[in-house]
C-alpha cells in the first residue's frame, strides 16, 4: 500500500518547486500525495519567511495539524525558510513535531524518514556546499502538466537591507548546467511544453563557475530543446540584468517576451538605504533598452511601500515610476521587519495606516494600468498555450500569452499542450477573453 503524503505550500516560485522536488522524491519512497490532509500519513507544510503573514501562517497551520498527530500518527514535518530559520527551535516549540528539513536539505529526505521510523525527531539545517539539494528526482511517466519549473540557481549575494532570503537560501550556488540541462531534455520528452528558470537572481548564473556557461547562453542550449516550446524565467535583479540577456529577446524564438524586473522603489534615496545597488536612472535605462529590443515585452515587477524612512515624494516617485514603465502587473508588499535584516535596525519607521493607505493608492493606480495594458491586445490574435479546462466556464479552455496572460476562450480539452492562435475579443482586470482562429 502506497502511502500517502500532503504538502501545504507557502511563498515563492522557489517554494513551489521545492514542493514539486519532495514530492518527487518521496515518490520513490511509494509515497502518493493526497489533496486531503485529513488522510495523509506525512504532513509537510513548506514555509516561507520573507515577510512577517506568511511567518504566522506556520504556526496555525501546524495547530491545524494537531489533531493528525494525535488520531492517525502522521509525520508532521516543516521546510523551507522558517525551517531553515528556526531550526530545532521548532521541534523545541512543536512537541507533535517530527521533521524539521532546511533549504539545502531536501536531498536527504529519505535518510531523515527512516530516522523518524526509529522514533527520532530529526532537524537537518546544516550547508550543503556540494549543492545536492538542487537535484531533481526523475518522474516515472509522462506527465499531464504542460508547463513546469526548473531551478538552475538558489541563494543570493546581494544582502538587501531589507531581505532575509540571503539568511535563510545562502549564497548563491549554481546549478551545473549538465544537470539543468538533461533535466529539460527530460521534461521535454515527460510532454512538458513550457519551462520557467528558477533562482533569486538568475543572472548571476555561472558566476565565480570558470567552466560553466552564463545565463544567456543557457538560454540559447534551452532554446535548442526539441519538444520545449516556451521558456520563461524569474527573478532577474535589475542591476545585474546584462545587455547579453537583454539582447537574448531578440534573438531566442522560444525566450516569452516577459520579463520581471523587481524595481521596490522609485526613489533614489529609498533605494540607496535598501542597498539595491542601482538607481531610478539606471532602471528606466534598462527598461528602455529592453522594450527597444523587444517592443511587445511585458514587464512586471515587486514593489515595497512604507520602507523605513520612506516620505511622501520618495512614494510619489514611486508612483511617477510606475507610469513611466507602465508595468503589465505589480507584486506590492507593505514593508515588513525581519528579524537579523540591516533595516530592521532602522529606527525611522513608517507607521502602518501610512503603509496601508500608500499601499492603496499604488494598487489602485496599477489595476488602471494592467487593464489597460490588457485591452492594447483587444482586436489581436495571439498565441497562447493551452494549459487546461478553465474554471469559468464548462465548455472554456485556457491558456497565456507569450507576455504571461491568461486567455480564456471555448476549445475542445484536445486543445491542452498546444500553441493555438487566439483572437482577443474582450480585455479584463485579471485576465483576457478570445476565440480560437480556424485555419481556413
Ligand atoms: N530576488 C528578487 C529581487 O530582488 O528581485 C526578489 C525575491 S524576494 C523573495 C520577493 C519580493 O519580496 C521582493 O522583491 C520584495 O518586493 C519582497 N520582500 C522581500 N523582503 C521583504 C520585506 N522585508 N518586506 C516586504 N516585502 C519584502
Ligand atoms: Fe532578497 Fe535582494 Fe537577494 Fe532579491 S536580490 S533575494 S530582494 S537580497
Amino acid at each position: 500500500m502506497p502511502r500517502r503524503v500532503y504538502i501545504e505550500t507557502y511563498g515563492c516560485q522557489m517554494n513551489e518547486d521545492d514542493s514539486d522536488r519532495i514530492l518527487r522524491l518521496l515518490g520513490d519512497l511509494n509515497y502518493v500525495e493526497t489533496k486531503e490532509a485529513d488522510q495523509a500519513d506525512l504532513v509537510l507544510i513548506n514555509t516561507c519567511s520573507v515577510r512577517e503573514k506568511p511567518e504566522h501562517k506556520v504556526y496555525s497551520a501546524l495547530g491545524r495539524y494537531k489533531r493528525l498527530k494525535e488520531r492517525r500518527g502522521a509525520i508532521i514535518g516543516v521546510a523551507g525558510c522558517v525551517a531553515q530559520q528556526e531550526g530545532e527551535k521548532l521541534l523545541d516549540r512543536v512537541p507533535y513535531l517530527d521533521l524539521v528539513i532546511g533549504t539545502q536539505a531536501i536531498h536527504l529526505l529519505p535518510q531523515m524518514l527512516e530516522r523518524i521510523e526509529k522514533q527520532e525527531r530529526v532537524c537537518e539545517t546544516g550547508a550543503d556546499p556540494e549543492g545536492k539539494y538542487l537535484t531533481a528526482p526523475r518522474f516515472r511517466k509522462p506527465q499531464a502538466r504542460v508547463k513546469s519549473y526548473v531551478t538552475i540557481m538558489q541563494g543570493c549575494d546581494h544582502f538587501c537591507s531589507f531581505c532575509i532570503v540571503p539568511y535563510v537560501r545562502g549564497r548563491e550556488k549554481t546549478r551545473p548546467s549538465r544537470d539543468v540541462l538533461e533535466e529539460v531534455n527530460h521534461l521535454a520528452d515527460m510532454g512538458v511544453k513550457e519551462v520557467c528558470l528558477l533562482g533569486q537572481n538568475v543572472n548571476s548564473y555561472g558566476k565565480g563557475v570558470a567552466e560553466e556557461l552564463d545565463f544567456p547562453e543557457l538560454l540559447s542550449r534551452i532554446n535548442e530543446i526539441e519538444g520545449i516550446q516556451r521558456i520563461r524565467f524569474t527573478t532577474s535583479h535589475p542591476q545585474d540584468l546584462s545587455e547579453g540577456l537583454i539582447q537574448a529577446f531578440s534573438w531566442l524564438d522560444k525566450l516569452c517576451e516577459h520579463i520581471h524586473l523587481p524595481f521596490q522603489s522609485g526613489s533614489d534615496r529609498v533605494l540607496k538605504r535598501m542597498h539595491r545597488g542601482y538607481t531610478r536612472a539606471s532602471y528606466l535605462e534598462k527598461v528602455d533598452r529592453l522594450k527597444g529590443v523587444c517592443p511587445s515585452i511585458a514587464i512586471t515587477g515587486d514593489v515595497i511601500v512604507g520602507f523605513p524612512g520612506e516620505e511622501e515624494e520618495d512614494f510619489e516617485e514611486t508612483l511617477s515610476l510606475m507610469r513611466a514603465v507602465r508595468f503589465d502587473d505589480l507584486f506590492s508588499f507593505k514593508y515588513s521587519p525581519r528579524k537579523g535584516t540591516r533595516a530592521a535596525q532602522f529606527e525611522d519607521r513608517v507607521e502602518e495606516k501610512v503603509k496601508q493607505k500608500r499601499l492603496s493608492i499604488l494598487q489602485e493606480l496599477q489595476r488602471e494600468i494592467t487593464y489597460q495594458q490588457n485591452q492594447v491586445l483587444e482586436g489581436r490574435v495571439v498565441e497562447v498555450l493551452v494549459e487546461g479546462r478553465s474554471k469559468q466556464g464548462d465548455q472554456d479552455v485556457t491558456g497565456r500569452t507569450r507576455s504571461n496572460k491568461i486567455v480564456n476562450f471555448r476549445g475542445d480539452i484536445d486543445f491542452v499542450g498546444r500553441l493555438t492562435p487566439v483572437h482577443i475579443t474582450k480585455a479584463y482586470q485579471h485576465s483576457l477573453r478570445g476565440e480560437i482562429v480556424r485555419s481556413s
